[in-house]
């Protein structure tokens, strides 16, 4: 008996990759497919046991999804005489590399691995399958960040968390009552990690015009379609009405596809992300417990726009000629800052070198322009407000960040990355100081 092969639509069409390419360049979609519906385990069970008849499968949870999810796929999955083969690591599971490498074990004889869960789980399960070359697909527990569609999987190695790539999952099944129901703070991480690509897509276009050159509107042109079903709506997500929180869910995963259509991470990653990447690497110095990525984000946000906002307040002649005592003076932070891993970061921050040195006449020339970039940006107020409006806490204290950690990313993050960024050029024209200081006082 042959079981017919269920093709679900794909998150992004390719009609739409052709439509709203400003670039010229090549965007092949992903094929990632989703199927969403109260349904999404049984459905998710027939599909595999369709595609992958007797071949073992890999189902991956931890208590916390396994109870909201997890039991109900794994019932699904045995009735329809799936192969299964099932893990269920602690709770909060860390992605360290000695748990790839267990998952790794694992999974090496499977044929599939089904993440159920988000973040950690779904990064553990990601990243695995595609080492091993092997298939991916997931049931996502919450909206509480971008990763289900992207093409990274953050991984902590030797103590620091880094981004590697991993394939993106072919299927995604998801069950709306779940994804409603996720705690509240996995809900606002969702909407701050979303949102993010509201500044740094116009990081983007601001390096784009120095440099590169590689802007193209479509990652924009995607979310712009999305946008508004979450945006307005930040009472409603911290409420769990379903119409809001499924409108978040959708943004993420076209977040994410997004993110792999320009071939970097740059649409949804600017200045806003680099100062989480900043408290993630700190953490074997500093003790201190990463938070959601999204939150961190959306710190970020709060910080990145009130940059923006201090530049926009610029002429050119405003502009001082300070690139190369800039870069020398904060080269030399970084020894202190980072300790054992200061040559890494050194490294990384002079791959931005001869870039920031252009700064000096390169920004006088092409400050009108940028101009007319800074003024898209809404006030970090507007944001501020906005986060808190889900009804969860939106300040340092609940992220446990001290003011002298907060001050300490501000100022130094843009050094752990090649990119620039606002905070590169906030730095240059001597404002940084004064839209963290801004930020700070919005966080308290
Ligand atoms: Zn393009
Ligand atoms: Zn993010």
């Amino acid at each position: 008996m042959s079981i017919e092969i269920r093709q679900h639509p794909r998150i992004v069409d390719a009609e739409t990759c052709e439509k709203g390419c400003t670039c010229g360049g090549e965007h092949p979609a992903p094929e990632v497919t989703l199927y969403s519906g109260e349904d999404a385990a049984q459905i998710m069970a027939e599909d595999c046991r369709a595609v992958y008849a007797d071949r073992p499968v890999l189902m991956l949870s931890d208590p916390e999804t396994h109870a909201v999810a997890g039991e109900e796929l794994e019932n699904q999955l045995r009735t329809v005489g799936v192969n299964l083969a099932t893990h269920q690591f602690d709770s909060n599971p860390v992605a360290t590399a000695a748990l790839i490498e267990t998952v790794r074990a694992i999974g090496r004889d499977k044929a599939l691995i089904i993440s159920v869960g988000s973040g950690t789980v779904n990064d553990l399960g990601k990243y695995s399958a595609s080492e091993e070359q092997i298939d991916f697909w997931c049931l996502p527990t919450a909206p509480s960040m971008n990763g289900y569609t992207s093409g990274i999987a953050a991984i902590k190695v030797k103590g620091v968390k880094r981004t590697l790539p991993a394939a993106p999952p072919k299927r995604i099944y998801a069950k709306p009552s779940v994804i409603q129901q996720a705690p509240l703070k996995l809900r606002q991480a969702g909407f701050c990690d979303v949102l993010a690509k509201v500044v740094s897509d116009i990081d983007w276009q601001c390096e784009s015009l120095l440099f590169s050159g590689s802007y193209c509107g479509l990652p924009s042109a995607m979310m712009t379609t999305v946008e508004k079903s979450y945006s307005e709506h930040a009472e409603e997500i911290g409420q769990g009405d379903e119409a809001a929180v499924m409108g978040l869910f959708h943004g993420l995963l076209i977040s994410g596809v997004a993110m792999s259509l320009a071939g970097s991470s740059a649409p949804a990653s600017g200045g806003e992300h680099l100062v989480s990447h900043f408290w993630d690497m700190r953490e074997p110095l500093t003790g201190r417990e990463p938070e959601l990525h999204g939150l961190q984000v959306g710190v970020g946000i709060i910080l990145s726009t009130a940059c923006y906002r201090r530049l926009r307040d610029l002429s050119a002649g405003d502009l001082p000629q300070q690139a190369e005592d800039l870069f020398a003076a904060t080269a030399a932070r970084i020894p202190d800052i980072w300790g054992p891993y200061a040559d890494e970061v050194a490294k990384q921050f002079q791959g931005k070198r001869d870039a920031l040195l252009q700064f000096d006449s390169l920004l006088p020339e092409k400050w009108d322009e940028l101009q007319a970039l800074f003024q898209q940006v809404q006030p970090p107020e507007y944001f501020a407000e906005l986060f808190a409006r889900t009804g969860a806490p939106f300040n340092l204290e609940a992220f446990r960040l001290t003011e002298e950690e907060f001050m300490l990313a501000a100022l130094n993050s843009r050094a752990i990355r090649e990119r620039i960024t606002v905070l590169d050029l906030a730095a240059h024209a001597g404002v940084l100081e004064a839209a963290a200081q801004e930020t700070l006082n919005l966080l308290r």
